[in-house]
């Protein structure tokens, strides 16, 4: 394990008379890129906020590099946040931007910082250029660099690609993981995109009204998550409903199978079948019958109706396309098997 750069410490906060923030613990090693995920209003942005300063925690504590950050105005956090909204001085060029988060350094220095800046953010030849004359990925690059100017121990991103169409967004992303790497900064970064957050982060943690269900590796999230809640939330999937036999298995229309936690037998359960957890076999003797289709590129999303009548959705090359009504042989190939008690769902 790396050494620890954040702590959270069941940090609760409030804003007005909501509970934004409820109990939250996470640990950040350096260098090591982490994510919040989770609908709107769960509390990301908050959670952001009372790191960077900007929010007094009601309950809980704050430590970066090992330091309670309580009672420490946000000038001398050792923090940079990036938001959405880039808030360029709109009257100075890129490197005025720049210079001016540097202000209060000797000029040479400055200089020398300014220099390493823009060609760290592929920004060399843009130097002059007033934010108006810039795209949008130019400025958040801008942005990022800015932050960047101060040498923060923490990188605070909070939706920084929001406002861009989805390629480009793809690519600033990689670009910031590659710098974050590169440097060695420690950077926590929010959004509603699951993708995107699987893709920056080593760490992952999914938030729901204020609190954090689950804090793994994106691994651990995706293949063994805590909760239901989890488990829909970092991908797609259907719940078939089951049973755990005498020998701890789950029974279910797809077939037996071991699930991931020890359940008793008898319980009832819902186990949660992925696209990818199917596999098309028109030789297999399981048959389903094909009740819609959606084009995904590579794949075509079926849905598909189980002798039983309980409902999939599976995700098969689209070479062959199957038609609505077509009953075709399927076969599970589930290597993780998600089961939850029914009670896990109230
Ligand atoms: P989004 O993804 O929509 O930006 P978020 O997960 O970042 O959402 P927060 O902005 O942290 O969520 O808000 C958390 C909760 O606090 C929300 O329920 C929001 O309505 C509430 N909230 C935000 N600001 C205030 C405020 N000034 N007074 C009272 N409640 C607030």
């Amino acid at each position: 394990m790396r050494p620890l750069l954040l702590a959270l410490e069941e940090l609760s906060v409030r804003l007005g008379d909501t509970w934004a923030v409820r109990g939250v613990s996470l640990e950040l090693g350096e260098g090591e890129l982490g994510c919040l995920v989770g609908p709107s209003g769960c509390g990301k942005t908050t959670i952001l906020r009372a790191i960077a300063g900007l929010e007094p925690a009601a309950s809980g504590r704050v430590r970066i590099g090992g330091q309670d950050q309580a009672g420490l105005p946000p000038e001398r956090r050792p923090v940079g946040l990036v938001f959405q909204d880039l808030a360029l001085f709109p009257h100075r060029t890129v490197a005025g931007n720049l210079d001016f988060a540097l202000h209060g350094l000797p000029r040479a220095e400055r200089r020398e910082r300014i220099r390493e800046l823009l060609a760290l953010t592929g920004l060399g030849d843009l130097a002059e250029r007033y934010p108006h004359e810039l795209s949008g990925g130019q400025q958040q690059r801008v942005a990022v660099a800015r932050t960047l100017a101060r040498r923060p121990a923490l990188l605070l991103l909070d939706e920084p690609f929001a406002a861009l169409d989805a390629p480009l967004r793809r690519r600033l992303r990689e670009e910031l993981a590659a710098t974050c790497r590169r440097l060695g900064i420690t950077a926590l970064l929010v959004t509603h995109d699951r993708e995107e957050g699987f893709a920056f982060a080593d760490r992952l943690g999914v938030m729901r009204e204020g609190r954090l269900e689950q804090w793994d590796g994106p691994y651990e999230l995706y293949h063994r998550p805590a909760n239901p809640f989890v488990a829909e939330f970092v991908g797609e999937g259907r719940w078939l409903p089951g049973r755990i036999g005498h020998d701890g298995a789950v029974e279910c229309p797809l077939g037996r199978f071991p699930p991931s936690l020890p359940l008793a037998p008898g319980t009832a359960v819902r186990l949660l079948v992925r696209p990818d957890d199917v596999l098309h076999d028109p030789a297999s003797p399981l048959l389903a019958t094909v009740r819609g289709a959606a084009f995904r590129g590579a794949g075509m999303l079926y849905e598909l109706e189980l002798p039983d009548g309980a409902r999939i959705a599976a995700l098969f090359p689209s070479h062959r396309r199957l038609q609505p009504g077509e009953r075709t042989g399927i076969r599970p190939d589930l290597a993780h098997v998600i089961a939850f008690p029914e009670e896990a769902f109230a």
